[in-house]
């Protein structure tokens, strides 16, 4: 079977297409490189540099490499750009998505794994996440993500054919154990563990803690860390088990939460280093708790993540952070 991953060049998409790879199937990549690196992407693996929104190239890549299956993973996935620029994201994300549908659609594609978040619950009064709650976003990504989940839906129940899985993530984290592939994310990086890793290298003076006031035990926001692979594996269960019809919406985290405190305190443990601090206001739109319970998907598909000890996600990041402290070579100017 030859399968598509868009945004195969991405942190996450990367991770998709080694573990594919693994596993012996034919991945194709299409990417845009807008915020990927063709350096994650293996050399035998063919790269597509084009945009989702250019409909008709999409469906001759579809049709070229008789492609049966796509992972859907490009996207933008900034919460605070997206307020600033919600065109750009509704544009990229969820327009982009549509013009995929429509490039499977002219060519007879019908399955399909789509990333969504957990930005699509917004600020949920009760913890765990089930997926029957209310899914109100609080800013134009997790809008971007949930337009699609509404459009997955309505394109299905026209298609009897087609079969989708949107996977809800909660925070990715970690990386290739082999410390091949990794976050980069340049000078834009704002997410906790690799400014954490940043800090522990040098290459950052200090780590602005968001909020210490929070109703958590610590004070600290709390959130639900999964790593990358265990991520991916959940992803290859899903397009395993879809058959024709199938509509499901998955929430995909470990099912508990570590404290931002607790986070750093594990990368002190894994980098030796002392990571200096300081306590900074709350960002605006934290939700002081976020886990999952992801019984719906473990159920369905039988996963489980592998690691569940902070200390072990951190551990592998620092393993990609620590040879690569610049992140992948940077095109010559
Ligand atoms: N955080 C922090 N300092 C940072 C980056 C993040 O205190 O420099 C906190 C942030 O407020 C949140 C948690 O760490 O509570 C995880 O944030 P991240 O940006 O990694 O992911 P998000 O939960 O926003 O998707």
């Amino acid at each position: 079977m030859n399968v598509l991953v868009t945004g195969g060049a991405g942190y996450i998409g990367s991770h998709c297409v080694k573990q594919l790879k693994m596993r012996g199937q034919n991945v194709v990549v299409l990417d845009n490189l807008s915020r990927g690196h063709k350096e994650a992407v293996p050399e035998d693996v063919i790269l597509e540099q084009i945009d989702l929104r250019q409909t008709d190239a999409v469906a001759d890549v579809l049709q070229r490499h008789h492609i049966s299956a796509v992972y859907h993973f490009a996207a933008l996935a900034y919460v605070g750009e997206s307020v600033g620029d919600p065109l750009w994201y509704y544009d990229n994300n969820t327009a982009g998505s549509i013009s995929l549908l429509r490039a499977m659609n002219q060519v007879g594609v019908h399955r399909l794994v789509f990333s969504s978040t957990c930005a699509t619950y917004g600020q949920p009064d009760r913890m765990p996440i089930v997926e029957e709650m209310p899914q109100h976003p609080i800013n134009p990504y997790g809008m971007s993500k949930l337009m699609v989940e509404h459009v997955l839906r309505d394109y299905a129940a026209a298609n009897p054919k087609f079969a989708f899985t949107a996977l809800r993530y909660f925070n990715v984290a970690g990386s290739a154990a082999d410390g091949t592939i990794g976050e980069d994310h340049g000078t834009g990086e704002t997410h906790l563990i690799p400014v954490l890793l940043l800090v522990a290298l040098g290459l950052r003076d200090k780590v602005t803690l968001f909020g210490t006031d929070y109703p958590t035990p610590d004070g600290t926001c709390v959130r639900d860390y999964i790593h990358v692979e265990d991520l991916i594996n959940a992803h290859v269960l899903c397009m395993a088990n879809l058959e024709n019809g199938d509509q499901n919406f998955y929430n995909l985290g470990i099912g508990n939460g570590y404290s931002v405190k607790e986070v750093l305190d594990a990368a002190r443990r894994v980098t030796g280093k002392n990571i200096p601090v300081e306590v900074g206001p709350r960002r605006e739109g934290d939700p002081a708790q976020l886990y999952a319970n992801a019984d719906k998907l473990r159920e369905a598909t039988g996963w489980s993540p592998n690691y569940t000890d902070i200390d072990a996600i951190v551990q592998t990041a620092w393993e990609w952070f620590k040879t690569n402290p610049q992140g992948y070579p940077r095109p010559r100017k």
